[in-house]
């Protein structure tokens, strides 16, 4: 037998379907020194269990990317290890038995297609002569993917186990990971029911388990288990071999030929949280008690869709557990709080068909240090710390289960585990009938009902119920004066004698002014933005940095990375509220509370100065992110209800209105404002995404990023992100629908909403070519934009389509507020 391991040069914790792939892929990578640890057997947690399902289609280009290697990969795998796993491919079908649910199917397939993937709307007809037992007569429509597929769960572990170890990893069953070591902020090993291993990489792929393990490190990760059903029948003549998958969301259920039989999943909308008092330490290969009283309400939609299961006798009834995160999103990447510390954890029931391409990039994150292409929606550096309270995950939990198949509307909020972080202003805004949307789990206030009407979402493709009182909120903004609580906002002090050069290296503009509010982008080695947010010097030794609420985490990490000897990062997001004063108004409103002066000549824009506003000192920027003349006011939290009531009260007369998040969407997109994770990530550099005018190319002293941008300057870019406007006016776009140029799909929207300015859906997003891209290009192009698999003209521009000059922000000329190429609407 072989001795135990004392060092490795990366330790992977947990032998379910993903630390088998991390480690397969990282051997593949030609890491010869991983060990994997496995408390007891491989596959012995959550994957044993798994249905199988092996879908392509996932609600981002990158991760459909994945899914669709994951599928690749299974493919080939038996003839690679010699280990037989169950794949097949016969494809899958996914019903829709309403319009709502039709219209959603159509968006995906649509998005789909643009992410390479084979997808296609079919009738119901169609789909029974797929599915033979499918009952139709209430169905609208479906899609069918005949690539998706189906594996073996236990199979697929043990074969990239033989893969990895074929390679010279070692896996080692029935040994436990009792604890984490580190120094220096750095992992440095684990120690074990076997002893201790030293090692540069630890890499957390404890599934159910991966909180408490997180917990070993100081390490967030946030994930709560809940139970997850199937029933298996008996052999039917009609469950073939090459049967496809069937999916039908409306019923909360999927169906899968098993050996002869059918299984039939639940993904109900309440599910059922377990493990309150943490996993037991000697779960393995157990199942949870039946409960067919929770399955009902979905057996009797199954019966309804597959009226054939009624007189198929059932065999099995399946309870086990998986592990769920609260956006029903797996974690992904190195933790901010330990470096050397690697998460792939809290899969949501899609760990089968995620394992081959999370295991991927894992491996190449691990490998290179930098993650291969942009995984924001899946990084690690997402998650809020209040996030991992066991109560908090208990509640959310209950709805993430179901999330899967719900309605995927447009502007869906989370129903549970609400009101953790509110703004200073937040009992104000309540009482002005605010209609409260969670993100980071701060409330903050999406859009306003007036007087009488209940600030709550009736749900749609089309216009939902607050589209007008959104418009209301805009038109105050572009002619009079709104008011947006911006409080959501993370911020930090960074302090010291080493702080300006801290922030002069990482930030792509120059930000060692004084009393500026620079906006900038923080790059990577290859040009990439890793963020984008304002730094506004106080003092020679005193910077704020301001950026997105989803944002803190991951760049207080980035700073802290780069961070040298001489300065400190104090994160202060709560003890400021930021007001938002925006619109034409917004200095005659100002100047009534205030003795500074804030004319055009003496408080210019991009100006920060500390002021007195109704008795309060706070600081004031004049800054916008809706394109209009405004100050945002950093005010301490315990002054802030204040402020906000004086300028309620002196603003009445003005018109002054309060705004929410979706109007300040909507108008920064007339505006042409990017927004990170959406519009700009880590695989775009600031001149594909037209920032290259926040970049100082020439600092002194050069800064992060910057030889790659010079090389592409030189070489000219493949892609670029333009602006859209649709010409038809009722057409409304979200994000992921495709761009066509002159009759080819060229890239996809990366944001999309309704322009009430404009009168309009307005949208950006990148378009590619095999060669250099210009503005000549972009401009000769003939465009549409897919919506649901029907084609509009849309008009290009790569500059704003609102006040392309910024006249109103930077001058405050008396221009009149639709100063665009459009002219206004009705
Ligand atoms: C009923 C059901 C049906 C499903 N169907 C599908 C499907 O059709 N398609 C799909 O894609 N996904 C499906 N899933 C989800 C899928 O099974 C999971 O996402 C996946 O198995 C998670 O794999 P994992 O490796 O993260 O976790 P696990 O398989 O639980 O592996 C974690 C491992 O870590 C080990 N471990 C924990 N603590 C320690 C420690 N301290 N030291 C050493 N080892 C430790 C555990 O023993 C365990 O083996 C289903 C899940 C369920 C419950």
């Amino acid at each position: 037998m072989k001795e135990f391991p004392r060092h490795a040069r990366c330790v992977v914790i947990g032998g379910g379907v993903i630390g088998t792939s991390v480690a397969y892929h990282l051997a593949k990578l030609g890491w010869k020194d991983v060990v994997l640890l496995e408390r007891k057997q491989l596959t012995c947690g959550t994957t044993w269990h798994a249905a199988g399902l092996v879908g392509q289609l996932r609600a981002t280009q990158n991760l459909t990317r994945l899914a669709r290697y994951s599928i690749d990969l299974y493919a080939a795998l038996e003839a690679e290890t010699g280990q037989a796993t169950g794949f097949k491919q016969n494809g899958a079908i996914t019903v829709a038995s309403t319009a709502e649910r039709f219209e959603e199917l159509k968006r995906s397939a649509a998005m789909g297609r643009c992410f390479d993937v084979d997808v296609q709307v079919i009738s119901p007809c169609e789909a029974r002569d797929l599915w033979p037992m499918l009952e139709t007569a209430d169905l609208v429509g479906a899609i069918w993917m005949p690539k998706d597929g189906q594996i073996n769960p236990v199979d697929v572990t043990q074969a990239l186990a033989r893969g990895a170890r074929q390679r010279g990893a070692r896996v080692i069953e029935g040994c436990r990971v009792t604890g984490i070591r580190a120094s220096e902020g750095r992992v440095r090993g684990v120690a074990t029911d076997r002893g201790e291993i030293a090692a540069e990489i630890v890499v957390n792929c404890g599934g159910m388990w991966a909180r408490e393990i997180g917990l070993m490190a100081g390490v967030a990760v946030p994930l709560h288990a809940a139970e997850h059903f199937y029933i298996v029948t008996e052999p039917m003549p009609e469950a073939v071999s090459t049967l496809a998958v069937l999916r039908d969301y409306d019923g909360y259920a999927y169906l899968k030929e098993d050996a002869g039989k059918l299984l039939v999943g639940a993904f109900e909308p309440r599910a059922k949280p377990w493990g309150m008092d943490g996993i037991p330490g000697d779960f393995a290969f157990d199942e949870l008690p039946e409960d067919w009283e929770h399955f009902q309400p979905v057996m009797e939609k199954v019966l309804a869709r597959v009226p054939r299961l009624a007189t198929a006798g059932i065999q099995k009834f399946f309870n086990g557990p998986e592990s769920f995160t609260p956006d029903n999103r797996y974690y992904l990447g190195e933790a901010p709080e330990l470096q050397g510390f690697f998460v792939a954890a809290g899969f949501n029931s899609i760990g089968i068909q995620s394992a081959g391409g999370a295991g991927l990039v894992l491996a190449q994150w691990i490998a290179d240090g930098h993650p291969p292409m942009d995984l924001s929606d899946v990084d690690i550096r997402r998650v809020q710390p209040f996030q991992n309270d066991p109560g908090y995950l208990k509640a959310r939990v209950t709805e993430a289960l179901g999330l899967l198949y719900a309605m995927h509307w447009p502007y869906r909020q989370a129903e549970t585990a609400r009101g953790i972080r509110k703004s200073p202003l937040h009992e104000r805004l309540v009482a002005a009938n605010a209609c409260m949307g969670e993100t980071a789990g701060w409330e903050r206030p999406n859009w306003y009902a007036p007087p009488g009407v209940a600030p709550e979402y009736r749900y749609s493709w089309g216009r939902q119920n607050w589209f007008e009182y959104r418009a209301a909120e805009c038109q105050a903004a572009r002619e009079r004066v709104a008011l947006f609580d911006q409080s959501s906002f993370a911020k930090f002090v960074v302090r010291g004698p080493g702080a300006e050069a801290l922030l002069q290296r990482v930030s792509a503009n120059d930000v060692s002014p004084r009393d500026r509010a620079v906006y900038t982008q923080w790059l990577n080695a290859r040009g990439g933005i890793e963020a984008d947010l304002t730094v506004t010097r106080w003092d020679d030794e005193t910077f704020m940095v301001i950026t997105g609420a989803m944002n803190g985490q991951r760049d207080r990490a980035w700073l802290e990375r780069n961070r040298g000897a001489g300065c400190d990062i104090e994160e202060v997001t709560d003890g400021y509220a930021v007001i938002g004063v925006m619109g034409p108004r917004s200095r005659t409103l100002l100047a009534r509370l205030t003795d500074a002066d804030v004319a055009n000549a003496s408080f210019p824009f991009g100006e920060s100065r500390k002021i007195r506003v109704a008795g309060v000192t706070l600081r004031a920027t004049r800054i916008s992110y809706v394109g209009e003349l405004g100050w945002e006011l950093l005010v301490e939290s315990s002054r802030a209800v204040a402020v906000f009531d004086a300028l309620c009260e002196n603003g009445a007369d003005l018109d002054l209105a309060l705004a929410g998040m979706h109007a300040m969407d909507s108008l920064r997109l007339e505006k042409g404002y990017r927004h990170w994770g959406h519009d700009i990530t880590d695989e775009d550099t600031p001149i594909e995404a037209g920032l290259a005018f926040a970049c100082v190319l020439d600092k002194a002293g050069g800064f992060n990023g910057r030889d790659a941008l010079l090389a592409q300057r030189a070489s000219g870019v493949r892609k670029r992100l333009v602006q859209f406007a649709l010409e038809d006016p009722d057409a409304l776009i979200y994000h992921n629908e495709p761009i066509w140029r002159d009759g080819r799909r060229v890239g996809y929207l990366t944001s999309g909403s309704y322009g009430h300015t404009l009168g309009r859906s307005v949208g950006m997003g990148y378009v590619r070519d095999a060669s250099p891209i210009d503005a000549a290009w972009v401009n000769a192009g003939c465009y549409e934009i897919e919506v649901a698999g029907e084609r509009f003209a849309a008009r290009a521009s790569l500059a704003p389509l609102y006040d392309p000059q910024s006249l109103r922000m930077r001058e405050a000329r008396a221009t009149p507020a639709r100063t665009s190429e459009y002219p206004p609407r009705g």
